[in-house]
């Protein structure tokens, strides 16, 4: 490739008889048309015009650390909002409601999701699937919740044990945590 050409969408990149669209681009009546903004690639092995967007949405896949807000605790299972994804500023694209099942909270036995998150929660997380839907586990000593907040009073639990503790209502609370607990800048 020997310019490299910035392309908007609707622009004519190339003719049909010479190369088909592909990913970022369309083809209309003969014609190949930018469906992005990005760079123009013509690929002469392949035949097939392509735009490479220079930010691709951040679309989470297996593997991934993310950060989540816990939306909602039930019997077998909680729910979180994926807000950010380790190692990167941009935000997320796609899919950023999760489920946690009961067996992928904690390396121990667990049968309560209560005693090991609770709504509002931060928690650090990895992706383990995202299809149909985003699946989490916080089955590691990295992972786990990372910031709570006192249901009661709003006060920002301590670390107490394998738990946390409100020193204003002098309460204990039991959680899955996060190795580095209270320590963490998100
Ligand atoms: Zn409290």
């Amino acid at each position: 490739m020997a310019n490299i050409i910035e392309v908007f969408p609707g622009d004519e990149v190339a003719g049909e008889e010479e190369y088909l669209a592909s990913d970022g681009t369309f083809a209309n009546e003969g014609k190949v048309y930018a469906s992005q903004i990005g760079i123009l690639e013509l690929d002469d092995d392949e035949c097939v015009a392509r735009v490479i967007s220079p930010n691709p949405p951040n679309i989470l896949k297996t593997g991934d650390i993310v950060y989540a807000v816990v939306a909602d605790v039930r019997n077998t299972m909680a729910t979180a909002d994926v807000v950010a994804k380790e190692g990167t500023r941009r935000g997320i694209g796609g899919e950023t409601y999760a489920t946690i099942h009961v067996s992928k909270i904690s390396q121990g036995y667990t049968d309560d999701v209560s005693k090991e998150m609770r709504k509002g929660d931060y928690i650090r997380a990895r992706v383990t699937g995202t299809h149909p839907s985003l699946q989490l586990t916080t089955k590691d000593d990295r992972l786990g919740v990372i910031r709570s907040l006192c249901g009661t009073c709003k006060t920002e639990l301590v670390r107490k044990g394998k738990g946390l503790y409100c020193t204003k209502c002098e309460r204990s609370f039991p959680r899955k945590l996060a190795d580095d607990y209270g320590d963490v800048k998100i």
